[in-house]
């Protein structure tokens, strides 16, 4: 035996780029370009050294609590996490454990693949159909759990609450995660069907929709008895995985409602304008209910707009897999980095069909 053939091996997620350059238009990892709310910042200012002395809370009271108010559940159907990767990844760990195989979209969020071959879940990945959306039928067969996104990414297409539900509906016998990720930007949250199916967890990211990807902070919400198996999980890998400041500006964000709902409405509205001008541009997309809009070119190839955007300083995100090697994935940033990004296609464009 030879020391290498004891190592775990995997094909590791790969994220978006984060530029150490800070003049690019950064558009290609959905974050968002508004600010968190004023209290999370008061929150950070009133932090002092000693405030880390301690360990931080293992049940994050506060933040399960605030969260479970804040959706009209008991505190007992709230999980929390480091992101909703590290939740996603729990959740994988705690429910993929029949050895059938686990169901996910063939065009999705690229880290269910990931976490199904750490953890060594089979699985399988259902065909989007011609026009990008889930077929809810697809997932009416015997498997060993089920996840996707909705509103789905990269495709940005939301799925309707009633093919959702005939998902879950289908296998009460396996776990339905249900990644809503995006959900404050569109489409209808599954959260009211967790009373109904003891089968639903829905997650959910203080990253997007709330501008707060560095802090780490997801969750999911689903019945007592899978959110009390996910924390006997939790707490036989890690008691401590959420610092105590990320509990604390994760509590001033929720509070803030009026705020993140503005600054939601804002990102909705330059979406909504972003497709008028895609279409004028010679774009064709997919209806985006999300923080981003899937979109491919009349003529132009997709590794060749994103390079042409790359060069200028302008960083959206291009998949090289096969069905979606034409598309962008634009996450919408303010109204002057989009007018920034429509601006330089424009020119490209008529420069190129010269
Ligand atoms: C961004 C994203 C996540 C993970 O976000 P975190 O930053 O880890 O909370 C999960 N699922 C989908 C579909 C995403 O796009």
């Amino acid at each position: 035996m030879v020391l290498q053939e004891n190592f775990r091996r995997v094909e590791p997620y790969v994220p978006g780029e984060q530029p150490k350059d800070n003049n690019v238009i950064k558009l290609n990892t959905n974050e968002n370009p508004y600010p968190p709310s004023p209290l999370v910042t008061e929150v950070l200012n009133g932090v002092s050294g000693n405030d880390f002395r301690k360990y931080p809370d293992p049940d994050v009271s506060d933040l399960v609590s605030t969260l479970a108010d804040y959706h009209g559940v008991d505190k007992e159907n709230v999980f929390v996490g480091v992101g909703s990767d590290d939740v996603l990844a729990m959740c994988f760990l705690t429910f993929f454990n029949s050895g059938k195989e686990i169901l996910f979209p063939d065009v999705s969020y690229a880290f269910y693949k990931v976490w199904a071959s750490l953890f060594n879940i089979k699985y399988r990945e259902i065909p989007l159909n011609d026009s990008f959306e889930i077929e809810p039928e697809d997932y009416f067969t015997e498997n060993g759990g089920i996840v996707f996104p909705n509103p789905n990414a990269p495709t940005g297409l939301a799925l309707p609450l009633s093919d959702v539900e005939s998902i879950i509906k289908a296998n009460p016998n396996t776990v339905v995660i249900v990644d809503e990720a995006y959900i404050d930007f569109g489409g209808e949250s599954a959260l009211s069907l967790v009373d109904k199916y003891s089968n639903l967890l829905v997650t959910r990211t203080f990253s997007k929709s709330r501008s707060m990807a560095g802090m780490r902070i997801g969750y999911c919400i689903g019945c007592k008895e899978l959110i009390s198996v996910l924390n006997s999980v939790k707490f036989s890998f890690n008691s401590y995985t959420m610092s105590s400041i990320a509990i604390k500006t994760g509590v001033a964000s929720v509070k803030d409602d009026d705020y993140f709902k503005r600054m939601v409405t804002k990102i909705v509205d330059t979406r909504e304008k972003s497709k008028k001008v895609l279409t004028s541009l010679g774009f064709t997309f997919l209806d985006s209910s999300s923080n981003f809009i899937f979109a491919k070119h009349r003529e132009i190839g997709g590794d060749e707009l994103f390079n042409a955007l790359k060069e200028n300083k302008i960083f959206v995100r291009y998949f090289n897999s096969p069905r979606i090697n034409d598309y962008l994935r634009i996450t919408v940033g303010t109204e002057k980095e989009m007018e920034k990004l429509f601006a330089f296609l424009k020119d490209y464009i008529d420069k190129r069909q010269k």
